[in-house]
């Protein structure tokens, strides 16, 4: 069991598409379980391989922010089955930007197949902040940052924070 460093904004394997798991052994399941709690020791409200180190399509989620009463939940080789028409705007964070929120326009809903640790199929349904999570983690998979989102206009206007990011520092 480890915590697991997390990579920073300018790193490349952020930018890396991720390949499918196609065998889920006991170093993925300790791989993905490290994940799991390098997110819970950040407070994330997710986390995707890529973010530590590794360009596989798993991604943690902490389902207890949204409900107490859940726990947080590994997702494995995600696939967008059906994403909503409407979009909402939220702020959103990334364990990859220490300190930069950032208002993102997401479809309010989305439905992904996932699997679960036995390579058994599954789909889930989620709504709100749960399916603006799972979105953003989806992209991470896809080498895509949240910053990527924004207008042009509103990239040149945190371009500071940006490469003081890159340099290590909180903004
Ligand atoms: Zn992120």
């Amino acid at each position: 069991m480890a915590i697991l460093p997390i990579k920073i904004y300018g790193e490349e394997v952020l930018r890396e598409k991720a390949v499918s798991i196609t065998d889920i052994d006991g170093d993925m399941i300790r791989f993905l379980e490290d994940m799991s709690r390098t997110m819970l020791h950040a407070s994330g409200l997710g986390l995707a391989a890529n973010q530590v180190g590794r360009a596989i399509r798993a991604f943690s989620i902490d389902m207890s922010h949204f409900d107490v009463l859940q726990k947080p939940m590994t997702i494995i080789n995600p696939e967008i089955v059906e994403s909503a028409a409407g979009r909402i705007t939220g702020e959103e964070g990334c364990l990859s930007f220490p300190g930069l929120y950032q208002l993102i326009d997401r479809p309010e809903k989305v439905t992904i197949k996932s699997i679960d640790f036995d390579g058994r199929e599954y789909f889930f349904e989620a709504s709100g902040m749960v399916a603006r999570v799972i979105l953003h983690e989806i992209d991470h998979l896809d080498g895509v940052l949240f910053i990527d989102k924004l207008s042009r206009a509103q990239r040149t206007l945190i371009k500071g924070k940006l490469n003081r990011i890159r340099a290590g520092e909180r903004v």
